[in-house]
């Protein structure tokens, strides 16, 4: 079945395996808006921040300049237990689709945190570690970011205290389990060991929580633990920064083996995996080469780039993180309790909102759960490789675009971004099989409400 001599895995080498991150930043056109401190809303400082995040964080965050930003060793070090990832050209989903496109994917779900959030977890905890710090705080969604964390806190002999979103604790209990293992202590958010989780609770007793409320929990711990910083797992200009060794080594392996994407393609929860895998192709696009058309997938349920508005917003419910200027649905908007629930965050990286404002990203599509989970299916069946939801979003429209290929005719090379496993998602699966799922999309009145909620700044 193999066509030409590009094989089924693209391998890197070992020493190949960045050694530097690739700060897009410094490159962009027009760079996105300060964060807001939320007392005074005026651009927040580095001393603001350091009550809350670790000082050589805050100095990635603010860093607009540096082009690359040299990956310390014994990141590097940890990066070698299981980086490389692979670059895989899906040859067998190319037959069962009968498309003339080359699809490939880069794979970042084979650790044991299940997805990519580990690239940025390990840098997180070793500059903790670095500073000297007791521990961390930090909340979870679908309990990807809190394992990659625990990780990276039992690495580093850190503690760890984790705030997840009480609809994926119930979800899924494994998760809680394997981060346990790890060391951290995991709490379902809302919950009563914050001031702002007791208000929560106060106002809605029976609140699925969000990721909007864990985030305030865990910042609330952050603030006022001796010892203590909080961590978070996307949005932020830092973790996309982390992220970008997945673009770099996807770029890297294309030029082994004389190839070069057409379209990028990939699932947008927050936007920390979409923006590390295209970074360093918009990089070619930044410089007026030829480059990718890029598409951002994002789920029907939880729409920020294609029905949000562009505006400074509040990161979190209870309003005591930074604001950002991102695209938004709202800080106060909860979406409905979809499977891909690393997807389900109001808001985007503000460095993605900016490139897709000013249309260097080129596209932005919401998929449906069902029309995704039929894609993560065939997927599944074809490669040998069961998908997490969040990134089977991703495996959706690439389907589709190959689909248009062997309509037109076209001999397109399509990558994907397949950020993680769906070995802790065989709820959804099982749901899905029995027939049983459904989809939720927010009317306009709906989003309306929570757009009214975004503060006028
Ligand atoms: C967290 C997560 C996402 C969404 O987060 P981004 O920051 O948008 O990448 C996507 N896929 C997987 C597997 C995740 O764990």
């Amino acid at each position: 079945m193999k066509k030409n001599n590009i094989p089924y895995k693209v391998y890197l080498d070992e020493d190949e395996i960045p050694k530097a991150w690739y700060n897009i930043r410094a490159d962009m056109k027009t760079d996105h808006r300060p964060m807001l401190n939320p007392q005074t809303l005026e651009p927040i400082t580095a001393e603001e921040l350091s009550p809350i995040f670790c000082d050589k964080l805050i100095a990635q965050e603010l860093n607009d300049k540096d082009r690359f930003i040299e990956i310390p060793e014994p990141i590097r070090d940890f990066y070698k237990m299981y980086r490389p990832s692979p670059l895989v050209r899906a040859y067998c989903l190319e037959k069962m689709l009968n498309t003339p496109a080359k699809i490939y994917y880069k794979y970042e779900g084979g650790n044991t945190s299940g997805s990519h959030k580990l690239n940025s977890a390990i840098a997180q905890g070793y500059y903790a570690k670095e500073q000297g710090l007791k521990g961390l705080s930090t909340e979870t969604g679908a309990g990807q970011w809190g394992t990659a964390m625990s990780m990276a806190c039992a690495y580093f002999g850190l503690e760890l205290k984790v705030y997840m979103v009480k609809v994926s604790a119930s979800q899924k209990p494994y998760r809680k389990t394997v981060m346990e293992t790890y060391g951290a202590n995991v709490v379902p958010s809302p919950s009563d060991t914050t001031n702002v989780g007791r208000m929560l609770l106060e106002m809605n007793p029976d609140s699925n929580g969000s990721l909007g409320t864990a985030i305030s929990e865990a910042v609330e711990v952050a603030a006022t633990t001796e010892g203590y910083r909080y961590v978070l797992g996307s949005v932020l200009n830092q973790v996309l920064l982390h992220q970008s060794v997945i673009g770099l080594e996807a770029k890297t392996a294309f030029e082994k083996i004389g190839d070069y994407p057409d379209i990028v393609i990939g699932c947008a929860g927050g936007g920390s995996n979409l923006g590390g895998l295209i970074g360093p192709f918009i990089k070619d696009k930044f410089a007026g080469k030829d480059a990718p058309y890029f598409i951002a997938v994002e789920p029907a349920s939880c729409p920020s780039l294609t029905r949000g508005k562009f505006a400074y917003d509040f990161c979190d419910t209870g309003k005591v993180a930074p604001l950002a200027k991102m695209y938004t649905i709202g800080a106060t908007y909860v979406p409905s309790g979809s499977h891909a629930g690393g997807l389900r965050y109001h808001g985007m990286a503000p460095i993605l909102s900016q490139l897709y404002h000013d249309g260097f990203i080129d596209e932005a599509r919401a998929v449906k759960q069902t029309d995704v989970f039929d894609a993560a299916t065939m997927f599944a069946k074809a490669e040998g490789n069961l998908p997490a939801p969040e990134s089977a979003h991703a495996i959706r429209v690439a389907i589709d675009e190959a689909i248009k290929c062997r309509e037109s005719g076209e001999e397109k090379t399509i990558l994907f971004g397949l950020s993680g496993t769906g070995y802790f998602d065989l709820g959804a699966y099982a749901l899905y099989n029995e027939n049983a799922m459904t989809d939720s999309v927010p009317s306009d009145e709906d989003l309306n409400e929570s757009f009214s909620a975004i503060p006028k700044v």
